[in-house]
C-alpha cells in the first residue's frame, strides 16, 4: 500500500517514525454462563475457573487493559456504546478511566431507520448525561459510509474510525469534507481469529508482518483495535505482547484524540 504524503513525513516527523493508536472496541461487558462454557477453550483454565466460582468477570476487562498500558506509559481510546449493554454496572470504572487520562469514545450503533436521531441519542446519552464526552466515534460492525460520515461530522465528532485500512487505501489518517479526521483501522484482533482463522502463534507472525509492513511503507500512524471483552481470550492475551513488542522498537503511544490532534497541529504549520 502506498504513502500518498511523503512530503508530510519527511518535513513533519522526521523520517521512521510512527505513532501507534490504541483502541479497544466495548461489545459486552457480560455473557451467559452457557455462553462461557460453550466457548471454555478460548480461556486460561484458571481464568475460567475463577469466572465460574464469580471471583473474576472475564468479560470486564478495563482496568486490566489500562493496567497493562500503564506498565509501558501508554493510554489508549475505549470506544463505549450506548446501546449495546447496561452502562451502570461499570460507569464508575469508565469513568475513573477517563479521569485519569484514557480517553471515551461513542462505539455508534449504526440504524438506517431514524439513523441520525439514534446516532444524536446515543451521542446525548454519553455526552450530556454520564458527561463522559467523546470526542470521536466508531461504528460497531464498522458500518460507515457517506450518509454515516456526514452524520458524524454533523455531530460535531471531531474524528471517525471506522473504516480499514484496507478500504481507506492508506494507514494515516486524512481529512473527510475538512471537518471529520478520519483514523483508518491498521490491524484488527476479530480478523486474525474469526475471519483469518489464525491460531496464535500465526496472528503473532502475521500481526508482526502487517504491521511492520505498515512501518516500512512510511506511515507515521497506525492504528490497533482490540476488543475489551476478548481481552482474556485467546488472541487477545497477544496484546500485552504486542504493547510491549511496539515499546521496545521505541514506537510512540497515543490515544485517537492525540493522533487528531498531532495531525491537525502539523497541518496549521
Ligand atoms: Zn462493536
Amino acid at each position: 500500500m502506498g504513502n500518498a504524503n511523503n512530503d508530510f513525513k519527511h518535513t513533519i516527523f522526521g523520517y521512521g517514525m510512527t505513532y501507534i493508536v490504541l483502541t479497544h472496541d466495548a461489545d459486552s461487558v457480560s455473557k451467559p454462563m452457557s455462553h462461557v462454557l460453550r466457548i471454555r477453550s478460548r480461556f486460561r483454565l484458571t481464568d475460567l475457573i475463577a469466572h465460574l466460582l464469580g471471583l473474576t468477570n472475564l468479560y470486564d476487562n478495563f482496568h486490566r487493559i489500562a493496567d497493562i498500558e500503564d506498565d509501558v506509559g501508554a493510554k489508549s481510546t475505549f470506544f463505549i456504546p450506548a446501546f449495546l449493554f447496561p452502562l451502570d454496572p461499570v460507569f464508575d470504572e469508565l469513568k475513573s478511566l477517563s479521569d485519569e487520562g484514557w480517553e471515551i469514545g461513542l462505539h455508534a450503533v449504526v440504524e438506517r431507520i431514524q439513523g441520525d436521531g439514534l446516532i444524536r441519542m446515543q451521542l446525548n446519552y454519553l455526552r450530556d448525561y454520564l458527561g463522559l464526552r467523546p470526542m470521536g466515534v466508531r461504528s460497531h460492525y464498522l458500518i460507515c459510509d457517506e450518509w454515516v460520515l456526514s452524520l458524524y461530522a454533523n455531530l460535531g465528532f471531531r474524528y471517525d474510525s471506522s473504516i480499514r485500512c484496507e478500504t481507506a487505501g492508506r494507514y494515516d489518517p486524512y481529512l473527510i469534507r475538512d471537518s471529520l479526521l478520519e483514523l483508518p483501522i491498521t490491524l484488527m484482533d476479530a480478523d486474525l481469529f474469526g475471519r483469518l482463522h489464525l491460531g496464535e502463534d500465526s496472528a503473532w507472525r502475521f500481526m508482526e508482518w502487517k504491521l511492520k509492513r505498515a512501518i516500512n511503507s512510511g506511515s507515521q500512524f497506525i492504528v490497533l483495535l482490540f476488543h475489551q471483552e476478548s481481552f482474556r481470550m485467546k488472541g487477545g492475551r497477544l496484546y500485552s505482547k504486542l504493547l510491549w513488542w511496539l515499546h521496545e522498537h521505541e514506537h510512540e503511544f497515543l490515544r485517537c484524540i492525540d493522533a487528531y490532534n498531532v495531525y491537525m497541529s502539523s497541518r496549521a504549520h
